[in-house]
């Protein structure tokens, strides 16, 4: 970090900086220039809180050299971060593999989620959505089975060993959540609540989480240093469209959060481009897209009858599509020298 100071600081104002950057337990490094001096922070461990001294007498700006965010950040871990699920399947994201993770928006009935996560497998995912608890704009729209769709979930899992991924949306959720899925979702709408994600980072669970409904890039690597700060190193990042000026699409889908991620953070990412696009004919281009783009895996939303969705069904792909979407991707997949995981490697 380096404070630089107003051109005629006077001296008096540049030694109140180093003492108290020294105060804060960092060291000073004074650098007079012809016009004005400026004064390094070193030893930045990421916790510097800048506004102490930007509002120092003298005090013209202070640049931030290096992120905000530490252990995310590929500064800090160059390799890859691999999120290994339980189970003896195998299926890690963040490698070379490209994960699906699909079903339908919410559990339903048990009908539907085991017939959805049926065709999902059959299409080759390997991981079942289906939310328990739904952040809804409306409180009159369906709210989610709540606490008996995870039951349904598990039992999805036992009869075609999918692994199971759902939302946890407040605290007391979470811990169910967490005891049931394989991966805990952390949805957009969530992203900055940071006493969730607190929690989420001591859930002993691997987690999703979804960028912010208006985050940018660097609010949602801040969102996920908290589940690292917390010892959760297992953390899947999501690009899941933004709200934009354009209501030509019910979000605006960005395609370039992935690469602009994978430089910044060793974490893996996956795209959404169900909720990133709202509309069904334009989540296959999109999917096709962000694999090509290298994202670690998909979520998609599929329904048996998205016509009868409780939820999403305007932006859930038929049983069928999702089948030949997977087909293409493959290809996609492969001709970038990666390799979509196969739910073979499930044991049912
Ligand atoms: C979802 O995945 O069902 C969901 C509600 O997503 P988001 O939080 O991205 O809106
Ligand atoms: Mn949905």
């Amino acid at each position: 970090m380096l404070i630089v100071m107003r051109h005629g600081a006077t001296r008096e104002e540049v030694e109140k900086v180093i003492s108290v950057i020294q105060e804060m337990g960092y060291q000073a490094q004074p650098m007079p220039g012809a016009q004005r001096t400026a004064v390094g922070l070193v030893g930045n461990d990421g916790r510097v809180d800048a506004s102490r001294l930007e509002g120092l007498p003298g005090v013209h700006e202070v640049i931030h050299v290096s992120q905000p965010y530490k252990q995310v950040s590929r500064e800090w871990k160059n390799e890859p971060t691999i999120v290994r699920l339980p189970g003896g399947g195998g299926v890690a994201f963040g490698g070379n593999d490209v994960v699906a993770i699909a079903g339908p928006c919410s559990v339903e009935s048990e009908r539907q989620i085991i017939d959805a996560a049926r065709q999902v497998k059959d299409a080759g995912a390997v991981v079942l959505r289906g939310g328990a608890w739904k952040p809804r704009s409306s409180p009159y729209s369906f709210q989610g089975l709540g606490k008996p769709a995870l039951r349904l979930l598990a039992k999805a899992r036992e009869e075609t060993g999918l692994l199971i991924c759902t939302e946890a949306m407040d605290e007391t959720g979470l811990g169910w959540v967490a005891e049931t899925a394989d991966i805990v979702q952390i949805g957009a709408r969530n992203m900055q609540n940071f006493s969730l994600l607190k929690l989420a980072g001591r859930c002993g669970k691997p987690v999703l989480l979804k960028r912010g409904i208006s985050a940018t890039v660097q609010e949602l690597l801040l969102s996920a240093e908290y589940l690292l700060a917390e010892g959760n190193y297992d953390v899947i990042l999501c690009e899941r469209g933004v709200r934009s000026f354009d209501t030509a699409t019910r979000n605006l889908f960005d395609l370039t959060a992935i690469p602009v991620v994978h430089k910044l953070s060793h974490l893996p990412i996956i795209a959404d481009p169900s909720h990133g696009t709202g509309l069904r004919d334009k989540v296959i281009p999109m999917a096709r897209a962000a694999v090509a783009a290298g994202a670690d895996g998909i979520m998609v939303e599929v329904h048996p009858n998205p016509e009868e969705a409780l939820s999403d069904g305007a932006q859930s792909l038929f049983p069928d599509q999702f089948a030949q979407l997977m087909r293409e991707v493959r290809i996609i997949a492969e001709a970038i020298g990666r390799r979509v995981a196969e739910p073979a490697a499930v044991s049912a």
